[in-house]
């Protein structure tokens, strides 16, 4: 997905990709032997509320949900597809990012619509999963005195999120029916007003594709910016545009994540995570200046040196990074579907 945004690679060149990539890996591994392959997919609609052997079915249901994560969805049946050709017998398995938010609040999951688009799976469903689930599987061990507790997590990578957990379940969680909503992101828009959309169709003469790649693709940091979609080439950009890019960034997260508060109630501790939430410690520092109303305050040589735990003594919600680890929940997952 990054080669295809960074380096405009089409379809085809990446299914070309994708099989040199597990050619190399095969030859990589030499004699290691591997008994089954784990696939995170980021969408597994109503159906999939947990992971499942792949079968032809399963292959066909998510083709059925390309539309709900279009710059998702068709590389991770790619890839499938692909090692099928490369190990016929070996058991592989699909991980989703939406079935841990199968907990949310019943409220949290509706659209203000009407009913019967909720039974048309019109529903917030969420995404991160594998993420916020292995952030939820190490609290006990990192924050003990919080982990059953009102926890947010922000996951703030390219992608980005942010999650509220109690008893380590997620209660509610920022992006939606697609991966498009909530926080601001590297190249993604994140919330924002229906009508606009609207207006560039009809006003703005906008085809339906050339909205869907310019809130996906060319918004964001990268689209505010016009510089990049990479925190680490702003943060030292003299360039204002490059400044007002991470302000909004910041702004919008802890937007997101005080309005997480009042699915909880509260909050005790706050968790940053993924690429932009683990290493930098500028955001992180401006997303708690944002939420210091809620009584956060920070460390700021804590934070300048990632500590695991960066609030400061007088802070009333506990602030922590932890590195989060995708690819280890997904092993863990396939052990247990197999
Ligand atoms: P992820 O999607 O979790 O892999 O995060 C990718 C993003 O994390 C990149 O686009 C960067 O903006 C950010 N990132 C990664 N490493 C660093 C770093 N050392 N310092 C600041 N930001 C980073």
């Amino acid at each position: 997905h990054e080669l295809l945004d960074e380096y405009d690679i089409n379809e085809s060149q990446y299914a070309n990709i994708v099989d040199k990539f597990i050619s190399k890996l095969i030859s990589l591994l030499g004699h290691i032997e591997i008994y089954a392959i784990g696939h995170r997919v980021v969408h597994g609609g109503m159906k999939y509320s947990k992971s499942v052997l792949v079968t032809n079915e399963v292959i066909e249901d998510l083709k059925g949900l390309i539309p709900l994560a279009p710059f998702h969805q068709p590389y991770h049946i790619e890839l499938i597809t692909s090692c099928q050709k490369h190990f016929p017998a070996m058991p592989q398995v699909a991980c989703f990012d939406t079935a841990f938010h199968v907990t949310q609040l019943n409220k949290a999951k509706h659209f203000a619509l009407p009913a019967s688009f909720y039974q048309d799976g019109i529903i917030r469903y969420g995404f991160h999963g594998l993420s916020y689930q292995y952030i939820a599987s190490i609290l006990p061990e990192r924050l003990p005195e919080q982990a059953e507790k009102r926890v947010i997590v922000a996951h703030l990578g390219n992608g980005a999120s942010a999650c509220a957990l109690y008893q380590r379940k997620s209660m509610a969680t920022s992006m939606g029916f697609t991966a498009l909503a909530g926080c601001m992101m590297g190249t993604r828009c994140g919330t924002m007003d229906p009508g606009v959309i609207f207006y560039l169709l009809q006003e703005r003469k906008l085809t339906v594709s050339q909205i869907i790649e310019l809130l996906y693709k060319k918004s964001g940091l990268l689209g505010y910016s016009g510089i990049s979609n990479d925190i680490r080439k702003l943060s030292g950009n003299p360039d204002p545009k490059a400044q007002q890019a991470i302000e909004l960034f910041c702004y919008r997260a802890a937007q997101e994540i005080a309005g997480l508060g009042v699915a909880i109630q509260g909050m005790d501790a706050l968790v940053f995570t993924a690429g932009i939430g683990e290493h930098s410690a500028d955001v992180r520092a401006r997303i708690c200046h944002e939420l210091a109303w809620l009584g956060i305050s920070i460390d700021e040589a804590a934070n300048n040196a990632h500590a695991p735990l960066i609030s400061s003594k007088d802070s009333s919600i506990s602030v922590a990074i932890i590195p989060t680890n995708e690819e280890y929940w997904i092993v863990r997952e396939v052990h247990s579907c197999l």
